[in-house]
């Protein structure tokens, strides 16, 4: 026997973007005035309607199991919410409610992978990606995409890397962390490419709601039976109606994937929770005004982030056209000295924002680019505001 633990869980990355949270939380505990460009994360609380909803379901005893997949009333609202906004044909048994956008994504992998099957994920990428397929026991494929589209990945790209174990393609749109979105043409191409080579899409739209400038966000899977079939759709309601901490994500995919999801899920956690998911039902089929309100307070923090660090030294900036991350290339700074230190490293950047300037940053090496920072600006404007004139104050001093 041997006390030895398992190689899989010891290769697993703890999440960054959580870990920088919790360390701005903590030193803001102790009293520091810290700015938090960190997690994605609304500052808002979540909607009256949706809070008071949540308080009457425990009132009304709605505090016991319901079915593991979720409850049917939710998976009607989630099939509404695919068929007007997405242009989704979905039935209830092809729904999956689940704890949040990760879990979704675990079931989702959990269910299409077999040991060895490669996953394409597009880099710049959302960091829990690869360990998610990890721990699925796949194999992340990390293609890795250039600023002149926009990050994005491209059909060429795809159709290159497609090999014999090729199994999936994550394609997250609007992006995190560099709010790009993809268009309808963008789509149709790489669709093509996911039918001819028989792969499937994990198709991650959390920000779905979170779209400026007149963007349009288009749902891979609405192009057709055979791209449909091929995709799982996978959305939440942590972003866009600031219900982070409710945990609630769902899927929509065919009736096989689905039940196996199901299953998995029966055994891993059971239901999400039964209030959240009541919470949930009022979310999607309740008034929309507070998402309408919340999205365009994050584009007016949008606009000016955008253009204050555009104007910063040694830094350049994607213009964001969703979600709510701006996505900087801080590559100069690397090996430039700060007050006599050098600047050896991305995370040394973040490290030295945080330490010494009491801002936090989201260092883009797990995301895929060790030359990038995030910067998330679900923060006031105040503490943006406050925030670029400390990282502003930062550059000034490099030599
Ligand atoms: N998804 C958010 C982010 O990228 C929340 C933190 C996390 O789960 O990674 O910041």
């Amino acid at each position: 026997m041997s006390l030895e633990l398992s190689k899989k869980a010891a290769a697993v990355k703890p999440s960054s973007t959580l870990a920088i949270t919790a360390k701005a939380k903590e030193l803001k505990a102790a009293g520091k005035d810290v700015v938090g460009f960190g997690a994605g994360e609304p500052d808002f609380d979540t909607p009256e309607n949706i809070c008071n909803v949540a308080i009457q379901a425990i009132k009304d005893g709605f505090t016991k199991y319901t079915p593991a997949s979720g409850i049917v009333e939710l998976k009607k609202a989630v099939c509404e919410k695919f068929k007007k906004f997405n242009g989704l044909e979905y039935t209830p048994e092809q729904i999956v409610i689940s704890n949040g956008g990760k879990h979704s994504l675990t079931n989702i992998f959990t269910v299409l992978l077999n040991p060895g099957d490669e996953v394409i994920i597009p880099a710049p990428f959302w960091l829990s990606y690869p360990e998610i397929v990890k721990l699925a026991n796949g194999v992340p494929v990390i293609l890795k995409m250039t600023e002149k589209e926009n990050y994005k990945l491209t059909a060429e790209a795809l159709e290159k890397a497609i090999t014999e174990k090729t199994k999936a393609v994550v394609i997250n749109t609007p992006n995190n962390p560099t709010g790009s979105i993809y268009t309808e043409e963008e789509l149709r191409a790489i669709a093509d490419v996911v039918v001819k080579h028989d792969i499937y899409v994990v198709a991650d739209e959390m920000y779905e709601y979170l779209v400026y400038d007149g963007e349009k966000h288009v749902s891979i899977a609405s192009f057709g039976k055979e791209i449909y079939d091929r995709t799982i759709t996978c959305s939440g309601l942590a972003k866009s109606y600031a219900m982070t901490g409710w945990r609630i994500g769902y899927t929509g995919s065919s009736p096989e994937i689905a039940k196996m999801m199901g299953s998995v899920q029966s055994h891993q956690t059971s239901n999400p929770n039964s209030i959240a998911q009541k919470a949930a039902v009022e979310a999607l089929t309740g008034p929309q005004d507070s998402v309408a309100m919340m999205c365009t307070e994050f584009d007016k923090r949008r606009k000016y982030i955008y253009e204050r660090v555009s104007k910063l030294p040694h830094v350049k900036a994607v213009e964001p056209k969703g979600a709510f991350y701006l996505f900087v290339d801080a590559g100069d700074v690397i090996g430039k000295v700060h007050k006599g230190e050098t600047v050896d490293s991305i995370s040394k950047m973040a490290d030295i924002l945080i330490n010494e300037y009491n801002t936090a940053v989201v260092p883009c090496g797990d995301f895929g680019f060790d030359t990038h920072i995030r910067l998330s600006y679900a923060i006031s404007l105040e503490q943006i505001e406050k925030g670029i004139d400390r990282i502003e104050s930062f550059l000034k001093t490099l030599e």
